[in-house]
């Protein structure tokens, strides 16, 4: 008997439309648990750096993480990996919402698409009924409309849709893929879905999931949910109101946007508008959002209700995230009710709430500089409103300049050249960053924006405040009941903390400290990404309802593995580990690992060396940030050693012979 898993994978060829369903094996799960680990471990299987993220044989894998379809609240994420379009390596995107429950009740942890279908296609999952049919007629249709006429269409309200816009038809390099309540948008999933052929994935499942101890389980739940009703109750002090409760930032729930507005910089990462926020904007925001805005909803089993239905007059109502609340708003320098309006046809066309907006605005910034000509930009419209709504509906068809902006704001400023490259300044590996420019180098992220691989900070942050605390009396009422610590050693880190003196940033928390933060962060992430937990109930938030204490109980009692503190982080290592071998193989290196030049004013370079040397070093990678083989064989990974010893990314004596690399390469 499997507890918590399955035990089935779905594979379906779509060259010739073979769907076979394939038993997997249980070594592999103690291994990597599922979700993000068991993808990692099958792209490098699979997919080897000869692979593009166009070719046939790249995989786009589904999995739904190892305790989704229990009923550990909030536990519903799918993680979607591939080779990106964008950044060239290996995307893992997630979302939340019903569909990997959905998939688990159906019978399968995982969705494996390999080849391409000669025509537009949907698959339809029922239980052990899975087919592919034709879906010429959704060709152009909006991805969240595409699952309200699959749902007609099969007369089956309760499946549940991922699909994609007119964007991953175009195989546009942000595209994303859409759940209604949820999508998977970062590093161009969708593209590939598009490139596959595929326009939706629809689930239907009635079975049950099977839990090892399930006495043991429930009470564990009990107690998260406890713990969530106390931490609604007692918000964390003295950070800003979005910091302070749990769930993926109550966006759609709080009113303030000072903190946002304010921190972040508007355009493409262009300006910064201190005093942007005063009574009268947020009198005006206030009353945009509680008359678009018609309810708060949640993802599957959880209670934290972090979406909101937005309903712009005129328009279809839409589920808006969280994270694109601001993005359109704040790119474009207009107003949250254009934001609102915008947004409804940005996720309708399924595309990146990051990248997007930061596309256009670059577009805009290139045509004010004569970079863009207004024969290039020819037909543009002056008002500001209309031109984003006029570069959004260009770039999912990829007509015109559209079709450059596709790529991304990294691709195009070097397709368009003359200098347009110096505006693309918010990328790192290639791909969008949160539109943030500041002032002090903050040691614990400029680690985590340098070294992370999930190209996307705000899932890689959370479980460590980002600045001190004023006084040292409100630390020490912090530090109180931090129980989530995985050491005591954190909570005298953060007492020590100030806002100025030698305490203070860039040089405390000291090199090795960072190197401890940014660590036991990235490893919080990564355990909700094998698990399928929301990050908005675990990683990404101070003090947490799940953590490193509670999670290997959830683990031995749900899937039946016995599991320790200790199991669980060297299992999170091997397979955190396999996602840097991925992208190392694919030419990944310590030079693509760096925060946009321009992203704080005051930057310490040889801190940042040393940063970057000392954490390299604290993760068993060697100075180019390749793994070595001591760690490989200390994580039982000797096949990526063998792997790297032959096509001389390791040597004998460790040295790395550097070559150009399917990450160089031009976009095709
Ligand atoms: S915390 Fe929010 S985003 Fe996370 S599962 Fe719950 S409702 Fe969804």
């Amino acid at each position: 008997m499997r507890y918590a898993e399955t035990g089935f994978d779905l594979e379906i060829d779509l060259n010739i439309g073979d769907i076979e369903r394939v038993e997997t094996d249980p070594v592999d799960t103690e291994l990597y648990l599922g979700g993000l680990g068991t993808n990692a471990k099958l792209i490098w299987d699979r997919v080897p750096p000869e692979i593009d993220a166009f070719s046939p044989d790249n995989l786009l894998i589904f999995s739904a993480g190892l305790l989704c379809g229990t009923p550990a609240t909030g536990c519903n994420r799918t993680i979607i990996s591939t080779l990106s379009p964008q950044t060239r390596l290996m995307a893992f995107s997630m979302m939340g919402g019903f569909w990997a429950p959905e998939l688990k009740y159906a019978g399968y942890d995982r969705v494996i698409l390999r080849g391409k279908s000669p025509q537009l296609i949907y698959i339809y999952i029922n239980n052990d009924s899975v087919e592919i049919r034709d879906a010429r007629h959704l060709s152009g249709r909006g991805a969240i409309e595409t699952g309200e006429l699959i749902r007609e269409e099969l007369k089956e309200p309760n499946v549940q849709v991922a699909a994609i816009g007119l964007a991953g038809e175009n195989r546009v390099y942000f595209a994303s893929i859409e759940q209604g309540r949820s999508s998977a948008s970062r590093a161009g999933v969708g593209a590939v879905m598009g490139d596959k052929g595929v326009k939706a994935i629809a689930v239907r499942g009635t079975k049950d999931t099977h839990i090892a101890r399930p006495t043991e389980f429930m009470q564990l739940c009990d107690d998260v949910l406890k713990y969530i009703q106390f931490r609604n109750e007692n918000p964390v002090k003295w950070v800003p109101p979005i910091l302070q409760g749990i769930g993926t930032a109550p966006e759609l729930a709080v009113h303030d946007e000072q903190w946002h507005t304010t921190n972040f910089a508007w355009g493409n990462a262009r300006l910064r508008r201190k005093d942007f926020w005063t009574e009268e904007v947020a009198n005006a925001w206030r009353e945009t959002m509680e008359s678009m805005r018609k309810r708060l909803v949640s993802c599957y089993n959880c209670p934290m209700r972090c979406g909101g239905t937005i309903q712009p007059p005129g328009l279809p109502t839409y589920m808006m995230k969280c994270y694109s609340k601001l993005t359109y708003t704040m790119a474009s320098m207009t107003d949250l009710d254009y934001g609102f309006r915008i947004a409804q046809r940005a996720t309708e066309y399924g595309v990146d709430a990051f990248s997007a907006p930061q596309a256009m605005a670059l577009a805009v910034e290139l045509h004010e500089a004569g970079i863009l000509t207004d024969q290039e930009m020819a037909g543009m419209p002056s008002d500001n409103r209309e031109k984003f709504l006029w570069l959004l509906d260009r770039i999912v068809r990829r007509e015109g300049i559209g079709d450059v902006l596709a790529n991304g704001t990294y691709w195009a400023a070097q397709q368009i050249g003359k200098g347009a490259e110096a505006y693309a300044h918010n990328n790192i590996k290639k791909h969008e960053q949160l539109p943030l420019k500041l002032g002090m180098l903050n040691p614990i992220y400029f680690l985590m924006y340098s070294t992370g691989e999930k190209i996307n900070i705000t899932q890689i942050e959370g479980q460590f405040p980002q600045a001190p605390f004023p006084t040292r009396e409100n630390r020490e009422e912090f530090v109180k009941d931090w129980f989530q610590v995985p050491d005591e050693k954190f909570k005298q880190y953060f007492l020590d903390w100030e806002l100025r003196g030698e305490n203070s940033m860039p040089f405390y928390p000291t090199v090795e400290m960072c190197c401890d933060i940014v660590d036991w962060q990235e490893r919080m992430h990564y355990i909700d990404d094998a698990l399928g937990m929301c990050a908005g109930l675990s990683s990404f938030v101070l003090k947490p309802p799940y953590h490193i204490h509670n999670y290997p109980k959830f683990i031995s009692a749900g899937a039946g593995i016995e599991m320790d503190e200790a199991k669980l982080t060297e299992a999170t290592k091997r397979y955190r580990t396999l996602v840097r071998a991925n992208n190392i193989r694919r030419g990944m290196r310590r030079k693509d690992e760096k925060p946009p030049q321009d992203h704080w004013k005051k930057r310490f370079p040889e801190l940042e060396e040393k940063l970057l040397d000392t954490y390299y070093a604290y993760k068993g990678w060697n100075k180019e940030g390749i793994p070595t083989k001591e760690t490989l064989h200390a994580l039982g990974l000797d096949y990526v050693a063998k792997d790297f010893l032959e096509r001389g990314i390791l040597t004998d004596d460790e040295g790395t012979p550097s070559k150009e690399t399917s990450a160089e390469k031009e976009p095709k």
